[in-house]
């Protein structure tokens, strides 16, 4: 039998609770239930649906301590980002609510006759959110909530590491009031998930996670002639041309690689550092690494994460880098591994190419500006990136040679309800958050009038 969806607390390695897949039954309701509650919430008036949704953001702020201590639990998240991450996606619920109106407006475009044309932007039916355990509320609500003000109805299935929060999400919109159907969890398997991206009455699907899984539910996407969206991995670069502070830099650079365990798909993933700073800037993140106690740091989502990290930093090391502080895998079944610095990465190591999910701080030294440029733009990935100098223009210029889809200039946070967040390359396609992230599931349906 395969594995079902399964609660292990990564800071012991104990199994504390299993949950059974969905039958193929099951799923076949999900699907009925998920199109008749389309057929309701769609025609709802677009302020019901979003008193409703006002109210069920409120619903997740109320339970916010008792969920981030089931992130916590499930992957290892320590309570306070928990509560963090809860606080970021009810301003994600508000920014819908408060915006939508203006978002779903009729365009009228100017015709080249006597026709008059308007664009309406009308829901396209029920999608599917295939959702990662990393932010096991922000990855479903920015998904989720354009969606459902909108007019779609969604069905999540969550990562298998996860299924008490993918309960307790589904629960606080019915709390919230919600109508049956309008969000529905399904602990499906991934040949399920193949069935509900085939059945008629699903019209889109998106998923945020590896490449793998990517690949994967677009191909499925691509046979039955469904709309995706791609949310998956980075390896952003983080480029320091100068700086008149070089340690308070790499603070920066240490606070943003080691958010949330290392375990963001736009978390800085690559420092890029010029020759003239980078033995300062080295040394002051060492110091960092250093300073963590065996101990006081959290572990990473699940055993098998933290060896699969262990494993791209001993290749590293095997073909020659140099591991300046931490990397250390507990031995005593933990997902704990030590924050730590890595150098002297080169073409021919794993930890350049992949995606490293995890507290690795790697620092590659340039000489110029071109070359940062170059260095950064030969990764297979493009989702995000920060480029830092005393003069803005050069730091702007530089963000702007990068094959990114979100470049931030002299600050690592770009980040918001209102700012849209993908990539490009093998970061994947598409649009969340900002007014993208309500333009992808939409039928902009052309009304002709003579
Ligand atoms: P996955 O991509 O496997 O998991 C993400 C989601 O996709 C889960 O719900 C998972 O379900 C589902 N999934 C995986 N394979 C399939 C499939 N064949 N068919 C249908 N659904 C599928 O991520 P992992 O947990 O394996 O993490 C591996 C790596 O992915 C990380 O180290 C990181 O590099 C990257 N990643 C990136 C994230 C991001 O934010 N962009 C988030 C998470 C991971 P199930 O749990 O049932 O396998």
């Amino acid at each position: 039998t395969q594995p079902a969806y399964q609660v292990v607390d990564p800071a012991t390695g104990e199994l504390v609770e299993s949950f059974p897949y969905a039958t193929d039954a099951e799923v076949g309701e999900i699907l009925a239930t998920s199109r008749s509650a389309y057929l309701d919430w769609r025609d709802r008036a677009l302020a019901e649906r979003t008193d409703l949704i006002r109210r069920a953001g409120a619903r997740l702020l109320d339970r916010a301590h008792e969920l981030a201590e089931t992130m916590r639990l499930e992957m290892g998240k320590p309570a306070a980002e928990g509560v963090e991450e809860i606080e970021y996606c009810a301003s994600i619920f508000d920014y819908y609510v408060d915006e939508g109106r203006g978002l779903l407006a009729d365009e009228e475009l100017p015709t080249r006759g006597e026709g008059r044309a308007i664009v309406q932007h009308r829901p396209i039916g029920p999608l599917l959110g295939v959702m990662p355990w990393n932010y096991p509320c922000y990855q479903v609500a920015r998904f989720v909530v354009p969606n459902l003000v909108l007019g779609n109805t969604v069905i999540i299935k969550h990562a298998e590491s996860v299924p008490r929060t993918a309960r307790a999400l589904e629960q606080v919109m019915l709390d919230a009031g919600l109508p049956h159907g309008a969000y529905l969890n399904v602990f499906a398997t991934h040949e399920q998930v193949e069935t509900i991206i085939a059945d008629p009455r699903v019209q889109g699907v998106s998923l945020t996670g590896s490449e793998r899984a990517g690949s994967v539910v677009a191909a499925a996407a691509g046979r039955h002639l469904k709309k995706c969206v791609l949310e998956l991995g980075g390896s952003d670069p983080f480029i320091v041309l100068d700086s008149a502070d070089v340690p308070a830099m790499a603070d920066l650079a240490w606070q943003t690689r080691i958010h949330n365990n290392g375990q963001a798909c736009n978390s800085n993933k690559r420092m890029i550092v010029m020759d003239e700073i980078y033995d300062e800037f080295v040394a002051a993140l060492v110091a960092k690494a250093e300073a963590v106690e065996d101990t006081a740091h959290p572990p990473l989502a699940s055993r098998a994460a933290a060896e699969h990290l262990a494993a791209q930093v001993d290749d590293a090391i095997a073909k020659g880098a140099r591991l300046l502080a931490g990397g250390v895998l507990a031995q005593d079944g933990s997902a704990r591994y030590t924050p730590a610095v890595l150098v002297g990465v080169t073409e021919g190591m794993r930890a350049y190419h992949e995606e490293l999910f995890g507290p690795v701080a790697v620092v590659y030294r340039v000489l110029h500006d071109d070359h940062a440029v170059e260095l950064a733009n030969s990764s297979a990935y493009g989702l995000g990136g920060a480029v830092f100098s005393t003069d803005p223009g050069r730091a702007r210029r530089v963000a702007e040679r990068l094959e990114i889809g979100m470049a931030n200039v002299n600050t690592s946070s770009g980040d918001g309800p209102e700012l849209p967040f993908g990539g490009v390359k093998r970061s994947g396609f598409g649009r969340e958050l900002g007014p993208g992230g309500m333009s992808e599931f939409v039928n902009k349906r052309l009304v002709y009038t003579a």
